[in-house]
């Protein structure tokens, strides 16, 4: 059985303090054990979540990293320092950094690999655009950046990974992907990886869904077989909403 995984991603949002009172909110909920919940954050308020998640059953994690452990690379942060605070998570991939900082899929499996070597959860996104899936493209497109994302990827590391599939035009839009769509295209994914690896993998591998899931929403598309949790971005910066999100079978 997989566990439902729950993610917030914070983005470009929440100074430390704002990051200080809505972790505060979020720790006085009841939160359902049986789910995974987690907040990614900006990597200013890694310090603050990882003091005030300490001891709860929250994970944390960083929103990207490099994949060197340290050295003339300004501005980025690394695998050490994410493990070295604590951090659980780390978000690779993002149409975010793929579309407005140019990161490519060489790039990203190199962090990927990273990530696990350094003990990391990697949650690996990946979605088509908005002309791509009017293209009828969608497979093609995520099946080429899985491939190329998770090269040299072993057997044993792909079953601790989460991927997010996110198409990129439900995503802060407002717009969701039907829960139909979404669950063909986890369907698709899961697929994906039984061919690249093997059954277990497949039924191991944990599957977002991510783009506009709001609690509204989140019943429907986790209902679903292949939909084992969301990646969520707005609906996680408010602490009623990302803990209807994770108590979503209460
Ligand atoms: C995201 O940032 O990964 C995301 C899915 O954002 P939103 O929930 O705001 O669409």
């Amino acid at each position: 059985m997989r566990k439902p995984v729950i993610v917030g991603n914070w983005k470009m949002n929440m100074t430390v303090s704002e990051a200080k009172s809505l972790l505060e909110e979020i720790k006085e909920k009841d939160l359902d054990q049986e789910v995974e919940a987690g907040v990614c954050t900006p990597a200013v308020d890694l310090p603050i979540a990882a003091e005030l998640l300490e001891g709860t059953d929250i994970n944390f994690g960083g929103e990207n990293m490099y994949y060197e452990e340290s050295g003339a690379f300004t501005g980025e942060i690394s695998p050490l320092m994410l493990t070295d605070i604590g951090a659980d998570y780390v978000i690779l991939g993002h149409s975010e950094r793929r579309d407005i900082f140019g990161e490519d899929d060489k790039l990203i499996n190199e962090k990927v690999l990273s990530a696990f070597s350094h003990d990391l959860t990697p949650i690996l996104c990946c979605g088509e655009s908005l002309e791509e899936r009017e293209a009828n493209k969608q497979e093609e497109k995520v099946k080429a950046q899985l491939t190329a994302d998770l090269a040299d990827v072993s057997e044993e590391d792909i079953k601790k990974l989460i991927i997010a599939y996110e198409p990129i035009w439900a995503i802060g839009t407002g717009k969701t992907a039907s829960a139909e769509d979404a669950e063909a295209m986890c369907a698709f994914i899961r697929n994906l990886i039984a061919e690249l690896y093997s059954e277990d993998a497949a039924e191991a591998v944990r599957i977002q869904y991510g783009g506009s899931v709001k609690p509204a929403n989140v019943k429907e598309l986790m209902a679903k077989e292949n939909i084992d949790g969301a990646l969520v971005g707005g609906a996680s910066l408010k602490a009623d909403d990302f803990a209807d999100l994770v108590n979503h079978r209460k």
